[in-house]
Parts: C-alpha cells; structure tokens; sequence
C-alpha cells in the first residue's frame, strides 16, 4: 500500500471517529432532550388549553346565571303576549344583541319560554335553531336550572358549548331559593369554541401534539383539526380504545401507550363538565427535531470526510509524497553518479536535509566502492590488475572471440630465480622487482593505450591486459592477434625486457622468465583449459633451461594425461606397497671402499612394470603423495638395515633422497626418530639426501633442521648440486657434511677441457668449505681417471654398479671389508 493512502486511512479515521463520537452523544442527548420537552410541552399545553377553555366556559356560565337574573328578561318571559309590550320586547332584544358584541365568541343568545319556545333569538350563524330547543326541553324534562353540554354541528365543522340558565320569577320573598321557585323561561348562550380550535391548532403546528376533546366515557366528541401527527395513523379503533385508556387513567400526568404502529404519551385535561381535552403525541414525532439532527449530522460528517480527505490529500501530497518522489528520482540519478541536482525543490527543510545526506552518502559510497574495486580487482603492489579480474576478463574475451571468430592468445609468465633474489636482497628489494617487472611487461604490449591499467567494466571485451596471478607468476592476454607467431613475438619481447638486469637497492639482478604460451581455440575453448595448457607449456619451458618460451602442444597434454593418470595409480600403490628400494654403492675414489648405499625407490606397477623415480615421484611431488612414499622408503630402509645386521654383515651407511615436501612437513623429524627406535636402528646409520631446490626455497628452516638432523646424528649431503640455480654463497649457510655435484658437470668432461676446469673449481670452492665432495654419474674408465686426478672424495655411477635389489647386492659385495679397486683394471 502507498505511503498516501495508508496515511489517510490512518488520519482520516483519527478526525472523523472523535466527530462521530460527539455527534453521536449529542444525538443521544437531543433525542433524551426533545422526548423530555414535548412531554412537558404536551403537559403545559394541556394545562393551557385546558385552563384557557375553563376560564372562559366559567365566565360564560357566570354570565348567563347573571343575565338570567335580569329583571327585564323576567319581565319579557313573564309577558303572556309578546306583543302586549313592545318596548319591553325591544329593549329585550337590544339587550340580547348588545350581550352578543360585548362577548364575540358568543355565538347566539336566545331567550325560550317555560314550555321551551323559542321566544328570541340573537345569533349571526344559525338558522335553525331545532337543536337548541331539544336541549331546552331536556332541561325542561329533567327540571334542570342549569344545563351545559357539547354541541357539534355536522355542517359546519365547529363546537359550540351550549349553556342554558332557567330565569325564576321574581320572588320578592326569598328571591335566592330558585329552586324552589318555578321557572319561568331559559336563557340559552352558545359558546364558540373556535378559539379552543385555533389554540389546538397552533399545538398541533408546532408540536405534533394531537387534541381531542372526549366526554368522561372517553368518547371522542370532537377531534378539532386535521392533527398532522404520526397520531392519526393508528386506526381508529384503536384510537377510540386509547382515548378511553387515557380519560380512565384518571392521571393527571403524561403516560406512555403503546400502539400498533408505535409508542405514544397521551394525557387529559377536564375543561368543563363532561368535557375533556386529551392531548396525544406520538414517540416518532418527538424524535423529529432529533431525527433532523441526525440528517444535519450524517451530511455533516461527510462533507467534513470529504473535504478533509481533500485537504489531506493535498497537504500529504505537497508535504510528504511528492517530496519522497522527487527524493527516489534523486536517489535514482545519485545512483547513476549525478550529485548535481537542487535539492531544495523537495520543499521542507528536513526532506533537503536528508536529500544533502543521501548526497553525501552516495558520494562516499561511491568513493569507497571505486576504492574497493581497487583493493578487489588489482592488485595493490604493482597495480595491475589481479586474478579475479583476469577470470572476469579472460572469459569476456573469450566471448569476443567466439562472436568474432578470433584467435586469442594467453601467456603464462614465471619469473625465474625469483625467489632466490628475494632471500639474497630481502623482501623490499622483491617488491621493488615486482614493481619493475609489471612495468616492463607493459611497455611489452602494442600502443600506449594497453599501458593502461583500466580494468574492462563493459560486458564489451576491451584491451590487452598484463595481469599478476600473485607471487612471481603474470599473465598477458592478447586478443589483438591474428597469428600464433604474433603471440610468440610478444612472449619474445618479454624474455628480452626480463633478461635485462634490475638495478635495485644498489645490486644488479639477473631473472629471467619461463613463459607458456596457449592459443585459443586451438589449445583451448573454455578458460579453464586455456589457463591449463598455458601453465603447463609455462612448466616445459622452466624444464627446457627457463628464460625462454614454450607453446602448448598435444604431446604436453598428453603427458598431463599420462601424469593424471599414474597420480591415480599412484595411490593406489601407495595404499599396496608397491615399491622397492634398489641401492647404488658409494665408492671411496682414495681405496675404492664401498662406504655406503645410496637408496633409490623403484615402483613395480603390475601392469607396466618397474618404473623410475623420474616417471612418478614428480606427480608424486605435485600431489603430496611423495610424503607417503617417503615413509614407507624409511621403513624399508630400517628393515634392510635389520637384515643386514642380521646376517652379521655389520653396519653400513644408507643414503635416503628427501623430498623438499617431506623435508618440510612439520613432525619430520620426530617421524624419523620414532620409526628408527621402532626398528631398533640407529640413526648414526642414514644419510639424507637434499636438493637445493629444497633448502633454497626456505633457507632459515632448512638451515634449522639441518642442524637438528645433525643433533640427531643423522648426516646430510646436498644433492644434484649445481643443476638448479646454484649459488656457492648459500653452501656456506648449510651445515651439510657432503656435496654431490650433479651428473651434468661430468658427462661431457672427456671431451670438454672447459667442464674439466669447471668441475675442478666446483670441488675446490667445496673443498675450500670444508665439505666433503662426492661426484655421481660416473660411468666410463676415462671419466674416474679424470676424477682421480681431482680432489673429490666419492664416487657414484654405473661404472661401480647400477643401482641393485638388495639381494644382488650381497651376492656382489662383501660389506664393508672387501675391497675392490675399481681405479686399476
Ligand atoms: P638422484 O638422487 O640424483 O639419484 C641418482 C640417479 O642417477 C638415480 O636415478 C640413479 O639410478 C642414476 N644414476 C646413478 N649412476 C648413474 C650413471 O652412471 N649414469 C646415469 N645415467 N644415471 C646414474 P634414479 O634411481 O632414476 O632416481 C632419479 C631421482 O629420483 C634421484 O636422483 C632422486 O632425486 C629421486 N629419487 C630416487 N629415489 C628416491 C626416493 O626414495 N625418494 C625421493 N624423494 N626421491 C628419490
Ligand atoms: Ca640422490
Ligand atoms: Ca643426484
């Protein structure tokens, strides 16, 4: 629901339910209110009317036993013949006419006679006078001096009251006692009562009261106007039966009845005799001045609802809607990175306020999110842009390339020596390189526009980018290209930048780089692959004499298979023992005394046979398995040691090859130890072997369990010294006994004088550091001779023995005391 409508059906009901509420309450109220008054009202106008009507029906009647009393009337009643006084007569009548102008509503004056005749008459509205004479002679009848009673003529719709005195004889005597006098004639007085009627009208206007005057039976005598009221319509007869109810109550006050088609308050008032006004009003009629209050107030409530719901609406819409409107669009634009706008058409001066906040915000977001992007997509030495952004962007490349059916290229670059730099000049000056070499990488992209380091937003493929993965490792991607060759002259261009010496920290420093080169679709079409075959033509060309390039071939992937491949035979070996350890003899070069075994594992797979170190103990090496391996070639080490204490041939050497992976793993030594002591063995009784691959990579550690290893008593000797990197400044570092010079330097030292002067020096620099020298390798006559002439202390190869099973050993070798001079012959 919107803010506006939940707004309004908040508010609206907040102003409206209070209005209700107190109209309602008056409502209630007035209603109490207007039932109380219009009974009161119908109390006092009964009263009213009821003492008005009595007032002057009093007077009349007071007026006509005075006027009875008139001797002239006596006089002219008294006269046998009417004719016998004329003057009488016409005094007589003058005196009837001058009664009828003093009291107006005196309808007719008339004189009978004692036997009822009609001797005289005054009146402007009747004629006949038949009535008026039937209610002398009832009087007559019934010997009354005084009759009253109700006349209502059917013509004309009035009530007169009728009053009749009889007029005695003057009895000079006892002129009071009229009863007993004889009558002698009646004075009769019709009263109008229009005025009851005028008065009963003006009620019944103003009240809804309806009047109507009954005898003390309760019967209707008269019902004075067309009442106009919710009276009238009941049925008569129930009417009738209610008037009756109301008379016989025989209560002054107002009671309530009820009727069939409602409630009513009904009361009487005597007027005269046997005249009685009974005044009723109907509960509807009462309620209707509340019942107009109630319309008054339902149209109130809903204009009030509907012009507050319009000015609500306005004032919600100017003050709150329309501002949050203005500020969403803002913040849409904000998001777009346009901060320029006015804010202060929002109106108020929070809603600005909070428009300048969010502008704020929005700008320090965006600050922090460009910050971000940096820390997230580059990489923060040198700058570049960083693996992430390498996937995001190779793979956009790749789609390029697919939509436009182009050749990509990808180059894998591994720095070489690098980590040796940074042991010899620290840390800084290994940053510095860094620094130097993703300079140098750039400037070997095409156009001054691929220096950029922009990293592509768009889904749109944009530069060549030069990336580092991390440590020493970058990588180019090049999709400008049409040709491999084009990706092999860049990849050329980046071996000469790199092989140019780095000046930093005052040193010159020599790196050189390996880089594998992958082209896609040919060497790839996902970036998984690509990235795969890139890495691996990047290892060949670090095995093929680094700081060159190499292209990714079939035959590379194929020997990928292949490495697969026995990684999981590997394991499955392992879990079965498969290997066996074969020992070459370490000759003494001064007597030719066999002074040891070097141990070399072999895997005797059941299908392919025995295979060499070299086949296995790379993937080995890459999977951690080596580390497996290595332990079980301890435990068969200690078992041959066993046996060959057993069968009395006294303790000799073994020579162990450890791996850098094994060498390194923590509990290394305490593994050795344990597995010793387990087979009762001294550990004066092994050698370990070394690369320098291996110590070089962590030289402080290496350094560290080197001594340990000597604590132990276990010797070590550096291996295949001088095919890596080598560096004689380290030989110092190591605290190892023995330095085994690699094959290389010897396999050419026949025909080669300068390998000759090589290897010489090589000893010499060893001898120089008081390490023992032992040469491998040796396979020929002419090769020892050589040797012999130099100051090397053992020897190995193939001319001595070719690695053997331990059986053949014994079978060949009488250990240690035989003696066999290999330098003669
Ligand atoms: P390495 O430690 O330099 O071992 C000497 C290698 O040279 C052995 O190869 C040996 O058979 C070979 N060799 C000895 N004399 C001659 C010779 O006159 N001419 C020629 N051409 N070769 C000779 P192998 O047994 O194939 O071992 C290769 C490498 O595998 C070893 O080089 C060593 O680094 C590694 N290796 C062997 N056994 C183990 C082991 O148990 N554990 C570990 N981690 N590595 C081992
Ligand atoms: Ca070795
Ligand atoms: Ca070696």
């Amino acid at each position: 629901m919107k803010l506006r409508s939940k707004f309004l059906l908040f508010t609206l009901p907040m102003i409206l339910l209070p209005l209700l509420i107190a109209s309602s309450l008056s409502y209630v109220y007035l209603k109490g209110a207007t039932h109380r008054l219009s009974i009161v009202q119908l109390e006092s106008s009964l009263l009213q009317l009821g003492s008005d009507t009595h007032a002057r029906l009093k007077l009349a009647v007071s007026n006509v036993s005075l006027f009875a009393n008139a001797d002239k009337l006596k006089a002219y009643v008294s006269l046998d013949q009417l004719s016998d006084s004329p003057a009488l007569a016409g005094e007589v009548t003058y005196a009837l006419t001058e009664f009828i102008k003093a009291f107006p509503n005196y309808s007719e004056i008339a004189l009978f006679g004692k036997d009822g005749r009609l001797l005289e008459s005054v009146s402007d509205v009747f004629e006949q006078h038949d009535f008026q004479a039937r209610f002398i002679r009832q009087m007559i009848e019934a010997r009354l001096d005084h009759h009253e009673g109700v006349w209502i003529p059917e013509q004309d719709g009035n009530i007169y009251y009728l009053i009749a005195h009889a007029i005695k004889r003057i009895d000079a005597g006892n002129q009071y006692i009229k009863n007993r006098s004889e009558n002698i004639g009646y004075l009769f007085i019709s009263v109008d009562m229009r005025f009851l009627h005028d008065l009963i009208k003006e009620g019944v206007q103003k009240q809804g009261i309806a009047y109507f005057l009954s005898n003390q039976l309760g019967e209707v005598v008269f019902t004075p106007v067309g009442a106009n009221s919710s009276v009238e319509a009941e049925s008569s007869e129930v009417l009738k039966k209610q008037i009756k109810q109301i008379i016989s109550s025989r209560s002054s006050s107002i009671n309530q009845y009820n009727g069939e088609s409602g409630t009513y308050y009904g009361g009487y008032k005597r007027l005269i005799q046997d005249l009685y006004l009974v005044g009723m009003i109907a509960e509807s009629d009462m309620v209707v001045s509340s019942a107009m209050f109630k319309t008054y107030v339902t149209w109130f409530l809903v204009v009030t609802m509907l012009i507050s719901y319009i000015l609500l609406r306005s004032q919600i819409n100017s003050l709150i809607t329309t501002p949050i409107d203005i500020l969403r669009k803002l913040l849409v634009k904000f998001k777009k990175g346009e901060y320029d706008h006015d804010v202060s058409a929002l109106g108020s001066e929070e809603l600005t306020l909070l428009a300048e906040d969010f502008k704020d915000l929005s700008k320090g977001l965006s600050e922090s999110t460009e910050t971000v992007k940096t820390l997230a997509y580059y990489d923060s030495l040198t700058g570049l842009p960083n693996r992430i952004t390498f996937n995001a962007n190779l793979k956009k490349a790749l789609n390029h390339c697919e939509r436009t059916q182009s050749v990509l290229g990808l180059l894998f670059i591994d720095l070489d020596n690098f980590k040796t730099a940074n042991d010899v000049y620290g840390h800084q000056a290994g940053d510095e390189l860094l620094k130097e070499t993703a300079t140098r990488l750039e400037s070997c992209l095409r156009g001054a526009d691929v220096v950029s380091r922009k990293v592509e937003t768009s889904s749109e493929w944009g530069n060549d980018i030069v990336v580092r993965l991390g440590g020493d490792e970058f990588t180019i991607i090049l999709t400008d290209i049409e040709q491999a060759h084009q990706a092999s002259m860049v990849a050329q261009r980046v071996v000469d930048v790199l092989s140019h010496p780095f000046e930093i920290a005052g040193a010159e420093i020599n790196i050189g780089a390996s880089i594998g080169i992958a082209m896609y679709p040919v060497d790839g079409t996902t970036a998984d692959r690509l990235i795969k075959s890139a890495d691996l033509a990047m290892y060949e060309a670090k095995q093929k004499g680094r700081n060159n390039y190499k292209f990714f071939t079939k035959a590379l992937n194929e020997a990928v298979a292949k490495r697969l491949e026995i990684e999981s035979l590997l394991r499955h070996a392992i879990e079965h023992d498969e290997f066996f350890l074969v020992y070459q003899p370490k000759v003494r070069l001064k007597d030719g005394e066999v002074v040891g075994f070097e141990a070399l594992v072999r895997w005797n797979h059941p299908e392919m046979g025995v295979l060499l170190p070299a086949q296995f103990i790379p993937v080995a090496e890459d999977s951690g398995m080596v580390i497996d391996i290595g332990r079980l070639v301890i435990e068969k080490v200690c078992q041959q040691l066993g046996l060959w204490q057993n069968e009395g041939l006294g303790s000799t050497k073994i020579a162990i090859n450890f791996s850098s992976l094994h060498l390194m793993k923590n509990g290394i030594l305490e593994d050795i130890r344990e597995t010793f002591s387990k087979h009762s063995q001294s550990l004066d009784n092994i050698e370990i072997e070394l690369s320098e691959d291996a110590l070089i990579a962590d030289v402080n550690n290496g350094v560290e369990l080197l001594n340990q290893l000597n604590m132990m008593g276990v010797e070590s000797a550096l291996d295949d010294f001088g095919a890596g990197c080598s560096s004689l400044v380290f030989l110092r570092k190591f605290p190892v006994k023995l330095i085994k010079i690699d094959r290389s330097y010897i396999e050419n030292i026949e025909t080669s004088l300068n390998d000759r002067d090589v290897l010489n020096a090589m000893i010499e620099l060893a001898k120089a550091l008081s390490f023992d020298v032992a040469i491998e390798g040796v396979e020929t006559i002419e090769q020892l001779k050589i040797i012999q002439k130099m100051r090397c202390d053992y020897v190995q190869g193939f001319y001595f023995s070719e690695p053997l099973v331990a059986e053949e050993l014994q079978f060949k070798y009488v250990i240690p005391s035989t003696r066999r001079n290999h330098t003669g012959s």
